[in-house]
């Protein structure tokens, strides 16, 4: 069957037949997530799609291929070189979003007054894209450097498509497999778990043994997703995690004075990597004891996923003015990465007094259809779209649009035939899917140690919401079936 084709089954099929399959396929292999208030003992199935989506061979490749270089890319960004770029255009921004941006800016002050003893820095990165139809082209929406999710369930979607196929759920008149092309699995949940453990590994420990330390958010709902990935690190690596969120950090670890070396309390083990899971929106800072236990990671001898400074490269801002071709260059020597990285973007402006933001300006009302406003923020909810635009900014002061970019519009074409699952009910909506390639690099000042593709994702949601968050309810985990 060529692979755009939609398997189409009856309701009837789909409501005796295949959800049941699903269900207990997610049961029994932890496609899963809490609900909202959830006690520990029970779990609701992960919201996914009842189908892989069709998705061209070749964009999926472009995505893969670009990886690398996002990565390099955005380790010199974070070295802050060319005359200490990022830690410029942070003080800057923090000016404008003092509320956020600015204190992780002061934190960042803070710890560098304090000094780093750790060079070692590693990136977790995704790297989102949308497959625009006016050129059948991946464009890249943003660039995630914290706290990056679903690496772990994208690895069991993929799986779970692949049972349905193979064991003829799609087809059940034949009980043969509806599809022959390609349904990947992505290797994501491995692969993260290959990249903690590496960063372990150029750790040097005084102590045997040392963990991965997951900073997490209290309640999180999406834990599973994270926990495959702790199980990789044990069965794969022999490495053993702990869990904290950023108000338990001291009552949970140990800071060693002189050597800032950091101890998980209970078990006096070493802590060799904190990977966050957390920290990357006001509401995760409970407190302004959040905030200092934030400088203590970030001052400890542990390396973090990611240091501030990552976590600053990872703004809209910093996204757009990379996608000026001389700041670019800045970074990128290579002229081959640097156009591979080129075509991934769309126009991007400022909504400051330079000209680009003066033309910004202009679009913002003349053409709002067309583009989004976007805000400092991570995590889904914040952004504004197109005609919505004017009024938001009308509602400002015109000095606090330069917090704010404006981003074209890229337009993926809506799949009109697969169909979503969110507990016991489906949808037979259009859906937009965005690719995530997840990517991971280990760096110091001089050296890049590791530098690697680490999977991807594909997360589908209604064409007629505007966002796409899976665990704020907009959306679901999805895989691909190439063509
Ligand atoms: P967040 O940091 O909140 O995840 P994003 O920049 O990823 O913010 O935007 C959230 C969602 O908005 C995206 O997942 C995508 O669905 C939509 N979106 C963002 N930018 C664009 C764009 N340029 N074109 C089309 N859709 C976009
Ligand atoms: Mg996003």
């Amino acid at each position: 069957m060529a692979s755009t084709e939609t398997p189409n089954l009856s309701d009837d099929v789909i409501k005796r037949d295949l959800l049941p399959e699903i269900y207990q396929w997610s049961l029994s292999n932890g496609l899963i997530m809490y609900p909202p208030n959830f006690k520990l003992e029970s779990v609701s199935v992960a919201p996914t799609t009842l189908y892989p989506t069709p998705v061209p061979r070749r964009s999926f490749q472009d995505a893969i291929a670009v990886q690398k270089a996002y990565n390099e890319l955005y380790c010199n960004v974070s070295r802050d070189g060319n005359e200490n770029w990022l830690t410029n255009e942070s003080s800057k921004l923090a000016e404008f979003d003092s509320e956020f941006t600015g204190r992780l800016w002061g934190l960042y002050q803070k710890a560098s007054k304090q000094g780093y003893s750790q060079k070692l820095r590693l990136g977790v990165f995704r790297s989102d894209y949308l497959i625009d139809k006016r050129h059948d082209e991946i464009k890249q929406v943003e660039f995630n450097t914290i706290s990056v999710s679903f690496g772990g369930l994208s690895s069991k979607v993929g799986q779970l498509h692949n049972f349905l196929n193979d064991s003829g759920k799609y087809s059940p008149d034949r009980g043969s497999e509806f599809y022959s092309n390609e349904i990947p699995v992505s290797e994501s949940a491995i692969k993260l778990a290959d990249a903690l453990a590496t960063a372990v590994e150029h750790y040097e420990p005084r102590q045997p043994n040392p963990v991965v330390a997951f900073v997490v958010q209290d309640g999180e709902r999406n834990v599973f997703d994270q926990r495959i990935v702790e199980y990789n690190l044990l069965q794969s690596h022999g490495i053993q995690t702990v869990r904290f969120t950023l108000e338990q950090v001291k009552t949970h670890t140990f800071l060693e004075p002189d050597s800032r070396r950091l101890y998980w309390k209970k078990s006096g083990q070493e802590i060799a990597v904190i990977w966050f899971r957390s920290a990357y929106s006001p509401a995760d800072f409970k407190t302004e004891e959040s905030w200092e236990n934030r400088l203590i990671l970030e001052t400890s001898y542990a390396i973090k996923a990611p240091d501030l400074l990552i976590q600053l490269s990872g703004t809209k801002k910093i996204q757009q003015l990379l996608t000026n071709p001389d700041i670019l260059a800045q970074f990128v020597p290579d002229e081959s990465s640097r156009s591979q990285l080129l075509s991934t973007f769309v126009n991007i402006y400022p909504l400051d007094d330079s000209s680009l933001g003066r033309e910004g300006k202009r679009l913002a009302f003349e053409q709002p259809f067309n583009y989004v406003l976007k805000p400092q923020r991570e995590g889904g909810g914040n952004n504004i779209y197109k005609n919505d635009i004017p009024d938001a900014l009308r509602k400002m002061d015109e000095k606090d649009w330069a917090a704010y970019i404006l981003m074209e519009l890229i337009q993926p074409e809506p799949n009109k035939k697969n169909v979503v699952l969110r507990g016991s009910e489906y949808y037979k909506e259009p859906i937009l899917s965005e690719l995530g390639i997840f990517g991971c690099v280990l760096f110091d000042e001089s050296e890049i140690h590791y530098n690697q593709y680490s999977g991807w994702l594909l997360r589908s949601k209604f064409n007629s919401s505007n966002e796409g968050g899976v665990a704020a309810g907009f959306g679901c985990v999805d895989s691909l079936v190439l063509y």
